[in-house]
């Protein structure tokens, strides 16, 4: 495999050998004890006999491939190890060389080998070289090249993140049929943007009855609900997330206009006289509906002139004086009886005549209204008679 995105300079065919005798298992990771900026001149020397897979240097994505992963390099001295291993030279010195950006190139290159070679275990040349070297020096010995391993097979590892679920929606909105409401008790105008009850944001407070004309509704992720003006909604494009919780307030029902009133007139009586009142009562002031005045003593004959009956079935009845006076003043007409008539003179009692008891019943004939068994009795009789008259024998 030649890696995708990496530069590829083919070493010269005297430098390795092609094709692989055994599975890939390792990556051997390599210093170049030197300060080259590239292999690839070195590998394309038909006389050098080594070569190596990788190369990686110190500028920002400077790795380059020599030779075909699918290929057997000829690095680390050792062929049986070369036959099962993918290698990389390493930018550095006799010590290995420390530089953040040649790591970051060496971790690069484990990223791009991990997804083809998940099996890959990391070993240095040190390790099994047939020849003595110091090859990696601290890319082992200080871990350098292990940390880079450890994070990049930590990246392959990585689970694809999960897609970010969408994030519910914090208000949804919707428009309503354009309504009048009432505030139904003293209470906020809210913001209602917010996402715990403890951050809700009083905009203005607002008096019980105030009259608010609404278009929409806007729940927010915690379920309140609030009636929002026009302008707030302003047709889907949102203003100003205030509103009044609805649960504040009341559709509006305008009062039925009552249609103006027959003003009520006080008419004469047909047959003015003196009323006697039935019940104490205070006289009532018509103008404001209001009983005024002291009491007036149930048994008192007014004389009364004038009736206003102010609706169907309750008349009230202007006193003579009132009337004289210009008062709108009156009682319930109902409240009066007619004055009796004087009482006339008791008439003597007749005198008294003994009447007789009636007769005692002694007739067996005729039942009285006592006598069932001479009801019968009497009726048998009668029939009898009856048959007798007809001849018939019983
Ligand atoms: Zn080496």
């Amino acid at each position: 495999m030649k890696l995708p995105g990496v530069p590829f300079y083919q070493a010269n065919i005297n430098n390795y050998t092609p094709g692989r005798t055994r599975p890939v298992r390792k990556l051997t990771i390599h210093h170049s004890a030197g300060w080259e900026n590239t292999l690839r001149y070195l590998w394309a020397d038909p006389n050098r006999n080594g070569s190596s897979h990788f190369w990686v240097g110190n500028q920002p994505n400077q790795i380059e491939q020599y030779v075909d992963t699918g290929d057997t390099a000829w690095t680390n001295n050792n062929w049986d190890s070369n036959c099962e291993s993918i290698t990389v030279e390493t930018r550095g010195d006799w010590r290995g060389y420390y530089d953040k950006q040649t790591l970051n190139n060496l971790y690069t290159l484990m990223v791009k080998l991990l997804p083809t070679y998940p099996q890959l275990i990391v070993e240095y040349h040190m390790d099994v070289s047939r020849t003595f070297t110091l090859c990696p020096a601290d890319l082992k010995h200080k871990g350098y090249a292990k940390a880079e391993w450890d994070k990049a097979v930590a990246a392959f590892n990585k689970p694809a993140p999960a897609p970010t679920p969408p994030k519910p929606v914090a208000i949804n909105y919707r428009s309503i049929t354009p309504k009048r409401v009432k505030l139904i008790r003293p209470a906020n105008l809210w913001d209602f943007n917010f996402t715990e009850w403890a951050k809700a944001k009083a905009v203005q407070a607002y008096p019980a009855g105030h009259l608010v004309d609404v278009v929409a509704v806007a729940k927010n992720s915690l379920g309140g609900e609030y009636y929002m003006t026009a302008y707030s909604y302003n047709g889907g494009s949102v203003r100003a997330t205030n509103g009044f919780n609805i649960k504040d307030c009341e559709d509006y029902v305008p009062a039925i206009t009552q249609p103006p009133t027959v003003e009520q007139k006080w008419e004469p009586m047909a047959n003015p006289r003196k009323m006697r009142l039935m019940v104490t009562s205070k006289i009532t002031d018509l103008d404001t509906m209001k009983e005024t005045g002291s009491d007036i003593q149930a048994g008192t004959d007014i004389d009364l002139v004038e009736l206003k009956t102010i609706k169907p079935g309750v008349t009230y009845a202007r006193s003579k004086w009132s009337m004289q006076n210009n008062k709108n003043w009156g009682i319930l007409l109902n409240r009066f009886a007619e004055v009796p008539a004087t009482a006339p003179e008791p008439t003597p009692e007749p005198p008294r005549e003994p009447v007789p008891e009636p007769p005692l019943d002694v007739d067996p004939n005729t039942p009285s209204d006592s006598d069932l068994h001479g009801q019968v009795n009497w009726l048998v009789k009668a029939i009898k008679a009856l048959l007798a008259y007809f001849k018939i024998k019983v």
